[in-house]
């Protein structure tokens, strides 16, 4: 049976032909991730939520939402193991998939200076500077990011290799232990989702990725399995663990005083995952990272959660640590040059466009978009996920605006956040090549003016790579 329904008269055409081209192709030519019938988490499919939501919904149909305003009904539905501890450093919660989770701590207020020229107006609302002393103690020492909400799929089975190579666009034929991240693309190219990938077993991955991408990303796995007839059995196991992002230059100090494991270079090298024990409790460590510093992502089992967290607290504390949030890794990550799922990310976009050629490998065999993308490479691309910064201390913009090019629009803002270490305000946007060259003079408009932006070469913050591999 399929469905579909315009909200408004103009979406009607755009609507007709997504869905056709759904039925004909398997995947409509536009990223449709927000109308996927698949994107909702389980709790988001009961009458009682639907009936909260939709009124919601109802009331903010002609208003105009903040890009950073979470949801307001309903919440406090899901709560990781770790709310109470942010809620104690006053953490202002925001929504994901269900989740209550910090967008940043007020209690850190003070404990750097920053020097950015405050936010004012629309741009300071849902901001707080503490994003920014956040930012810089992570830099500076270590912080503590609630990861719980990620998406953790299980993939088990003879066929789970065969499925995960089918799916995915990295060599994910690696040795137990092995971390990789990798694209899903749809079969134009597209690029559907991200994820980070660990092969705990010959026989066994587990696949952690976005909130929201989490329920679609579940439903297409299990689709292609069916379709390839794949002996497998693909598990969602979100809610048994905890996840911990330790980041920052005092990372392994603080892991080191809490675990017997050798969590040095040589023994625990990036891009890997070992199972250590933290106080009492048996945690899957993977040694990557999402803001460009040393580190690890902690998986600990739910009900030991907060003992993890009490154990690498009083660890930390003397050296620096602190509770951080989802704003502040946000600032993090776009310093670094990491791409945001759903808004530098989507299906409108192929991975050269993206940047993203490093994690694609077409000599592995065949895999979904492989074929698309030896004519997107025959072909060459247009178009390029490009950084720019503002020219002018204080100018900000939040993403979706239009980039400028002598007056005309060549394209708009993926995403844009303060990049607190290098000192610029920075953004994202798909231009022609052309364009994207650094250097290059442009404008974002931002309410009515065009504030002066200039093509940058990226990553801004650590190109070489060196604090995350240290
Ligand atoms: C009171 C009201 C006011 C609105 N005001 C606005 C507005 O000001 N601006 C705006 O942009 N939008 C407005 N909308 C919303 C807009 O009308 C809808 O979003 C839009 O019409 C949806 O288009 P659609 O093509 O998806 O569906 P529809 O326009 O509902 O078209 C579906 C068609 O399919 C036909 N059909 C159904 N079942 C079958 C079947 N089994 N076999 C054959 N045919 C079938 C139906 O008869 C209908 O003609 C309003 C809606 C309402 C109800």
């Amino acid at each position: 049976l399929w469905l579909a329904e315009a909200v408004w008269i103009t979406h009607g055409g755009g609507v007709g032909r997504a869905i056709a081209e759904w039925m004909t192709y398997g995947v409509a030519g536009l990223d449709m991730r927000e109308a996927d019938i698949s994107r909702f988490h389980r709790h988001a499919l009961t009458p009682g939520y639907i009936r909260a939501r939709g009124a919601e919904s109802y009331k903010n149909t002609h208003l105009i939402i903040h890009p950073s305003e979470p949801m307001a009904r309903p919440r406090d539905l899901r709560r990781t193991p770790f709310y109470e501890r942010y809620a104690a450093q006053q953490a202002v919660f925001i929504e994901l998939g269900g989740f209550e989770r910090a967008a940043w701590c007020d209690a850190n207020a003070g404990i750097e200076e920053p020097d950015v020229p405050a936010r004012t107006g629309w741009a300071a609302q849902y901001w707080s500077p503490v994003q920014a002393a956040e930012h810089l103690r992570t830099r500076a020492a270590a912080a503590l990011f609630d990861m719980s909400p990620f998406t953790k799929l299980d993939v088990v089975g003879p066929d789970a290799l065969a499925l995960v190579q089918w799916v995915f666009t990295n060599q994910m034929d690696v040795p137990v232990g092995q971390v990789v991240y990798t694209l899903m693309l749809d079969f134009h190219g597209g690029m559907r989702s991200d994820m980070t990938v660990v092969r705990l077993a010959a026989d066994r991955f587990r696949v952690l990725s976005g909130a929201g991408a989490g329920p679609r990303d579940l439903a297409w796995l299990r689709r292609q399995a069916r379709a390839r007839g794949c002996d497998v059995r693909i598990e969602e196991v979100t809610s048994a663990y905890g996840a911990l992002g330790l980041w920052g230059p005092k990372a392994r100090a603080i892991l080191s005083a809490v675990t017997e494991a050798d969590v040095s270079n040589a023994a625990f090298p990036y891009y890997t995952a070992r199972e250590i024990v933290i106080g009492v409790a048996h945690c899957l460590a993977l040694r990557v990272s999402y803001v460009g510093e040393l580190g690890w992502e902690i998986y600990v089992p739910a009900d030991l959660g907060l003992h993890v967290w009490d154990t690498l607290w009083a660890a930390g504390r003397p050296l620096g640590l602190i509770a951080a949030g989802a704003a502040t890794m946000d600032s993090l990550r776009i310093e670094k040059g990491y791409r945001r799922l759903g808004f530098d990310l989507d299906a409108n976009h192929n991975p050269f466009e993206a940047g993203m050629g490093h994690v694609v490998r077409l000599k592995k065999g065949a895999f979904i978009g492989r074929d698309a993308l030896l004519q997107i490479r025959e072909q060459g691309v247009a178009r390029q996920l490009t950084c720019l910064t503002l020219d002018r201390p204080g100018d900000v913009v939040l993403g979706r605006e239009p980039v400028l090019d002598d007056g005309r629009a060549v394209g708009f803002v993926t995403s844009a956040n303060t990049g607190y270490s290098v000192g610029k305000h920075i953004a994202y946007a798909y231009l022609p090549i052309a364009l994207a060259q650094p250097g290059r003079k442009l404008a974002i408009e931002y309410f009515g003016e065009a504030l002066p932006a200039t093509v940058a070469a990226e990553p801004l913050f650590d190109p070489a790579g060196e604090r995350v591999r240290g």
